[in-house]
């Protein structure tokens, strides 16, 4: 098998999160050359293989065999790979099983490398995220076999192959303000409290404001409002309570407490109620780490692009390598495609994507 077989073969198993569909069990067969190790959680299954071929460094290639539901506007069988004019399309061609075939069979080939290789794969990427990555490296760090750095396959260029590295990703911080009032007749306001009249006093100086500039590697962190309700749909009652929602993509310069002093500031003197919960931690690698530099010049050797340094889009299993203390970094196909109908890929893409990870390899 090549890695166009291997791409197909993956597309063909309908992996919906959290259900691997048979995948990780043909993988561990795939590569039989690693040492196999379950780590299953709940509903999902995660895989983590190794091989040592040497006494140096951990290099761990990361990805997820889920993938989100097809959904509808197909015009071929998303678990039936097809190709034309170059592309395949499939569920998971872009997202990401094009950077998990080029990952495993770089691995398969490998014939040297001066340490341990290694392949963590989990079914629960696009879920919850609660039992998958984030569970095989609390097991690995128990029995002390974290990898030094880390890959992950997920697609990150934009325009042209080449053109995009992840090296951070924003956090991410939800939260619900309750402002309480007195409900009463539209007719009478002065015996009532409105606490639409209250945030209407509040909302310039928060909506949409950015809490922080950002930096060279990450855009503002901005506050974002997602909901306002009260009221019961009619015109003669003032509400009792407003509900507003929101949400902060932040950067490493914003924390969860800033965000509440931020609320503090803007809502004092009103009768309210604060829930914040973070749903993801920012994080950044240092660009100068072995693995960064490594990566960026075997893309550079292969694609003849000279990739960017970003940390934008939503979050990834990454994050859980970092707060391990692994320098992270994400690499892979164009990402135009994900989660649309028919996704796809270019066989270009695949093959050049393994032939990155495989000089990655052999320069470690
Ligand atoms: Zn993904």
């Amino acid at each position: 098998m090549d890695v166009i077989d291997l791409f197909k073969k993956l597309l063909s198993f309908p992996s919906i999160t959290p259900d691997d569909a048979g995948s990780l069990e043909f993988i561990k067969e795939y590569l039989k050359d690693f040492k196999a190790l379950w780590i299953n959680r709940e509903d999902t299954k995660n895989l983590f293989l190794f091989k040592k071929f040497g006494s140096g460094v951990h290099l761990c290639f990361a990805g997820h065999i889920d993938v989100v539901p097809p959904g509808d506007g197909w015009r071929s069988d998303p678990f039936k790979p097809i190709e034309k004019g170059g592309k395949i399309y499939a569920r998971g061609a872009q997202d990401m099983k094009s950077g998990v075939a080029a990952f495993l069979q770089a691995c398969k080939e490998a014939k040297d490398f001066n340490g341990t290789l290694s392949i963590l794969l989990t079914s629960d990427e696009e879920g919850s995220a609660k039992y998958g990555t984030v569970e095989v490296l609390k097991h690995l760090k128990e029995v002390d076999f974290l990898p030094d750095f880390a890959i992950v396959a997920e697609p990150t260029c934009k325009d042209v192959f080449g053109d995009t590295i992840k090296i951070g990703r924003r956090g991410s911080i939800n939260g619900v303000i309750k402002v309480f009032g007195k409900q009463g007749h539209a007719a009478y306001p002065q015996k009532a409290i409105n606490p639409i009249d209250k945030i209407a006093k509040v909302l310039p100086n928060i909506a949409g404001v950015k809490l922080d500039e950002g930096d060279k590697y990450f855009a503002p962190s901005q506050f974002v409002i997602t909901d306002i309700r009260a009221g019961m749909e009619v015109t003669n009652v003032t509400p009792g309570v407003l509900k507003m929602m929101f949400n902060v993509r932040n950067s490493t310069k914003t924390t969860k407490d800033d965000i509440k002093n931020f609320i503090e500031k803007n809502f004092a003197g009103l009768d309210y109620e604060l829930t914040l919960q973070v749903s993801a931690e920012p994080f950044l690698t240092n660009k100068d780490s072995r693995v960064v530099k490594v990566l960026r010049n075997s893309i550079e050797s292969v694609s003849g692009e000279t990739a960017n340094y970003s940390t934008d889009g939503g979050t990834s299993d990454a994050r859980f390598f970092a707060k391990y203390g692994v320098d992270v970094v994400e690499f892979g196909v164009k990402n135009d495609t994900i989660h649309a109908p028919n996704e796809c890929t270019t066989k270009e893409e695949v093959k050049k994507l393994k032939e990155i990870f495989s000089n990655v390899i052999e320069a470690f």
